[in-house]
């Protein structure tokens, strides 16, 4: 579904991508630890255009979208939650789903019933849907984040890339946010999370990578990583 070979990446002259490769296979859920400054955010950016890779292959489907503009590769099926909360404050909870939505009749893909997927997005999100008609600026910090977790679904995509949804949330939001993200997983969406709580996230992924400076240092089914000495070591607070 998602796959991505040798990509490399830099800000300026400064390199932090030294030869990704992952896959995301068709209704799989992987995910990618590392520590901070690891290139995590900067993988996710390369993948969706919001940078553009300085060499290396993204295929979505089978069809190359390394360097695209951010917007073609949205219109391609990949819908990116970005880290921290990028709602529109200014209009409701239910219109920023529905602008979720916009971007498939940009799409030759079949455009599916949008009113039934809003409501099956409330429904997966229900504190949206207590706050449906409230203005998305006035929304707690972890709403918001929930919102654009929300808008990412709604976009009906192949694949969608979250990048830490759970951060700066209260611990029974982040349960939630987990728990969002088993069903989606359930319900067969295919995605990639990014993710502080590794331990976390190797619990609900199926396939796991750490990265480590801007590399690929270990990986494998989720149930091995948890397993490994060096990476409960070194990221999942063990000894
Ligand atoms: P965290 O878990 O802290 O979010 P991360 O693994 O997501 O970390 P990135 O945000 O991808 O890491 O950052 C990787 C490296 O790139 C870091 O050294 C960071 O300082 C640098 N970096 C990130 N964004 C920029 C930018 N816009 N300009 C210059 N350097 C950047």
């Amino acid at each position: 579904m998602l796959s991505i070979q040798n990509l490399h990446a830099a800000y300026g002259k400064v390199d932090v991508l030294h030869g990704i490769s992952l896959d995301v296979p068709k209704g799989k859920l992987v995910t990618l630890i590392g520590s901070n400054g690891a290139g995590k955010t900067t993988t996710m950016r390369a993948i969706s255009g919001m940078i553009k890779p300085r060499s290396g292959r993204v295929q979505l489907d089978g069809r190359d979208i390394a360097g695209l503009d951010s917007h073609r590769i949205a219109r391609a099926g990949l819908a990116h939650s970005p880290e921290g909360r990028r709602v529109f404050a200014t209009m409701s909870v239910t219109d920023n789903l529905l602008l979720g939505a916009f971007a498939r009749f940009t799409r030759a893909r079949p455009k599916g019933d949008i009113a039934r997927d809003l409501e099956r997005a409330l429904e997966l999100f229900p504190r949206l849907k207590e706050r449906r008609t409230q203005l998305a600026g006035t929304l707690s910090g972890g709403e918001q984040q929930m919102l654009a977790m929300a808008r990412a679904v709604m976009l009906n995509p192949e694949v969608v890339l979250l990048d830490e949804p759970s951060m700066g949330l209260a611990p029974i939001l982040v349960d939630e946010v987990f728990r969002i993200i088993a069903r989606l997983k359930a319900e067969g969406v295919t995605m990639l999370l990014v993710e502080q709580f590794a331990q976390a996230a190797l619990n609900v992924a199926d396939y796991g990578y750490v990265l480590e400076n801007g590399r690929i240092a270990v990986h494998g089914a989720a149930e091995s990583l948890r397993n490994d000495p060096k990476v409960v070591a070194a990221y999942l607070g063990g000894g």
